[in-house]
């Protein structure tokens, strides 16, 4: 199953790296089609930038505390770096928290917080991933994790808040780089050294992230989206045309990749984990835990309704001696074949489960102590057909319970179905024995009735 969900997810990645490629190239030859300016448009962007990069950097602190996977916390601050600029670029952007500075700086300072993350973010992603950061030690020691994460994401937090400080501070000695809607300054000074480095952060994310199994292995469609960000926004000359306004676009969407994979990550991780907490990994039937909750529901309804339930409990006979003989995995694959045997002996309506190594239960709403001879015979009868590899066939012994005025809820019910079948056990095994007060035999495949 873990290599099918493996080979799923990359093919995932490919496909929306497909779909991405495509919707650019697509949008290239339109890209320079001109559209009203949307004063709001930038602030919009920045803040799903910035709700999408703080919930990126939570969750992925959060895997490296798990975790201690290095690479992770070096992507966490990849995020950081991508949240402060962004955020910085919303405070500085005039009109949004102000008019005037220190809050709105000149919109010249735009161009150099959008560069810082257009280059940065994929460069940090490319660093979490590199070879050369040698960041593939995981931290072993749990304890020491949450003090690394703090001290790496302070750092690295500064260093990011310096940045856009100095920026806004120095944006009057820095040469202007949009003029107007003219972009092609930016386009002019950038690209040399952008676009190389981002393929280059590309090419390692794809090399390092390439075996991994996680949301991380999605890094290198966050940065994919980023250069075909760059590709729309370097094709247009002016601010508010279709490349510019899908460049955005982008943006958002690239900061959104990692996490949704996160977030799906999640939803499978909790289905899984809600099956393993009520099913049985190896025969797939409900656990033990499963069987007493159905049956603290169903004995409250027998009393109130008065109406009535029975239990059956089988335990699988000598099973030891399967272990010793085939050795564990024989006697896995034995208990499967019961697993099998019990489901399909059973009515949809009626609840088996297995309740401990080699002993499984059927609750039998409505039935009384004759239905539930019916079944524990229908049991032993699917039991006697999964046969042994060498040759001997399956028995088990069973005990039945009727639920009693007496018996106060699940437990009491199962305690009397468990002596029943501890005497069929000791009444020589495989048999039938129903625990009423008092417990009587009933006879089956010409055995003698056992009175215990
Ligand atoms: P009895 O007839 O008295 O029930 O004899 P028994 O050998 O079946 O004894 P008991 O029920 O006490 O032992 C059950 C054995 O089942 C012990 C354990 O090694 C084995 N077992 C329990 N769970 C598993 C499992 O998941 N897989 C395998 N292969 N064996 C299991
Ligand atoms: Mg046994
Ligand atoms: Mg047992």
């Amino acid at each position: 199953m873990g290599v099918h969900s493996g080979a799923r997810e990359r093919r995932a990645t490919y496909l929306v790296s497909a779909v991405v490629i495509g919707l650019t190239v697509a949008l290239l030859p339109f890209a320079g089609h001109r559209f009203g300016a949307s004063a709001s448009f930038i602030p919009a962007v920045l803040a799903i930038v910035v709700c999408f990069d703080l919930m990126s950097v939570w969750l992925l602190a959060g895997d490296y505390i798990d975790t201690g996977d290095r690479r992770i916390l070096a992507m966490a601050v990849a995020y950081l770096w991508s949240l402060i600029l962004m955020a910085g670029y919303a405070l500085a952007f005039p009109g949004v928290f102000g008019t005037s500075p220190p809050l709105a700086v000149a919109p010249s300072v735009a161009p150099y917080l959008y560069i810082g993350w257009h280059f940065g973010f994929p460069a940090l992603l490319g660093v979490a991933w590199s070879p050369f950061a040698r960041l593939d030690i995981l931290d072993i020691e749990r304890q020491a994790r949450p003090r690394t994460l703090a001290r790496v994401l302070a750092f690295s937090g500064a260093l990011s808040l310096l940045v856009v400080a100095a920026v806004v501070a120095w944006v009057d000695h820095l040469p202007v780089l949009i003029v107007g809607l003219d972009t092609s300054r930016t386009v002019a000074v950038t690209a040399p050294f952008g676009i190389p480095l981002i393929v280059v952060a590309l090419l390692v994310t794809v090399r390092g992230s390439r075996s991994r199994r996680g949301p991380e292995r999605w890094a290198f469609v966050a940065i994919l989206v980023c250069v075909c960000d760059l590709i729309l926004t370097y094709s247009v000359r002016y601010r508010f045309t279709l490349g510019w306004y899908a460049g955005r676009t982008l943006t958002a969407a690239a900061a959104a990749v990692v996490l949704v994979a996160m977030l799906s990550s999640f939803r499978r991780l909790k289905s899984t984990a809600e099956f393993n907490a009520a099913y049985d990994y190896l025969t797939g039937l409900p656990n033990r835990r499963s069987a007493y909750d159905f049956l603290t529901s169903v004995v409250a309804r027998a009393s109130r309704t008065q109406s009535s339930l029975a239990v059956v409990i089988f335990d699988i006979d000598r099973f030891k001696r399967v272990n010793d003989d085939f050795g564990h995995a024989g006697g896995d694959a034995v208990l499967r074949g019961v697993g099998s045997a019990l489901r399909a002996s059973v009515r949809q309506s009626d609840f088996a489960a297995r309740i401990g190594g080699e002993e499984f239960v059927v609750v039998l709403p409505d039935a009384d102590a004759e239905g539930a001879g019916v079944v524990a015979g229908r049991v032993r009868l699917a039991l006697s057909l999964v046969v042994l590899p060498d040759g001997r066939p399956l028995t088990a012994s069973f005990g039945i319970a009727v639920v009693a005025p007496s018996d106060a809820g699940a437990d009491s019910l199962m305690h009397r179905a468990d002596e029943a079948m501890y005497l069929a056990k000791q009444a020589g095994r495989d048999r039938v024995m129903v625990a009423e007060p008092p417990t009587i035999a009933i006879p089956l495949g010409g055995q003698e009735p056992s009175h215990p």
